[in-house]
């Protein structure tokens, strides 16, 4: 027997009394390479979900922004359709720009504050991700969103936020990272939420259209779930590292 064993599987996210789940991401479809299996999860199981996107990903196709702009808010719609979401809200930030600093976190802080999330979510906001470089406004949408978390709960930041807008300060319980190489927890899905984060990815025609030799989604996304599932000892699952705040 060794001493100290490390655990063969990762330990199954608690969502005791969780009630509402804020989900923060830098563009449309950034929900949907995984972590949209979860929440599917959390809306079958009546637990309400927000998803805040922090620009409107308007040049991430070939057409000019003004086209893209409604368009990919259309998909992105469709998406949250899949997976039982029905709060969608999408800020304007310039794509591709995404600026970090306060100006962000006060946004992002605003709607952590409006929404009253019991867990926030957010991807991957390491330099290296995904197996390549991160894309710019993934590292600084996740970062922003970590810091607009401790933001919201400290009612002496964004002091504006309560005196001209009523929205009084707000602590999360927990950050979690989907898409990070360490995860500390997993959410176990079904079949049927592998099934619906597929329909969410498949929702953003025009986007996959747009992207030469995208994999359909239905040939990746349930392997990325199969690989979370078989840390976790589970069919399928979204790993996610989990920060407690
Ligand atoms: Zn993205």
């Amino acid at each position: 027997m060794t001493e100290n064993p490390v655990p063969a599987t990762l330990p199954t996210l608690v969502e005791d009394d969780v009630r509402r789940i804020l989900c923060v991401v830098a563009h449309p479809d950034d929900m949907e390479y995984g972590a949209s299996a979860a929440v599917a999860a959390w809306t079958a199981a009546g637990i309400e979900v927000t998803y805040l996107l922090l620009t409107r990903g308007e040049a991430g196709m070939a057409e000019a922004p003004e086209v893209v702009a409604p368009l990919r808010e259309g998909e992105q719609r469709a998406a949250c359709a899949a997976v039982g979401v029905r709060d969608l809200r999408i800020l304007e930030h310039p794509d591709g720009m995404l600026t970090a600093g306060l100006a962000l976190r006060r946004d992002i802080a605003r709607v952590v504050r409006q929404v009253r999330p019991d867990l926030v979510l957010t991807a991957n906001f390491e330099v290296e991700a995904y197996g390549s470089l991160n894309q710019a406004d993934h590292r600084v949408a996740g970062l922003a969103a970590a810091d607009a978390v401790r933001d919201a709960a400290n009612p002496w930041v964004f002091r504006e936020l309560a005196e001209q807008e009523g929205l009084e300060a707000w602590h999360a319980r927990a950050l979690l990272v989907v898409g990070h190489p360490r995860p500390t927890h997993a959410r176990p899905v079904q079949e049927e939420q592998v099934r619906a984060s597929v329909a969410s990815l498949s929702a953003h025609v025009a986007y996959l259209r747009h992207v030469a030799d995208h994999p359909a989604p239905e040939a990746f996304l349930p392997e990325i779930l199969r690989e979370g599932g078989a840390e976790a000892g589970t069919a399928y699952a979204v790993t996610l590292r989990v920060l407690h705040l």
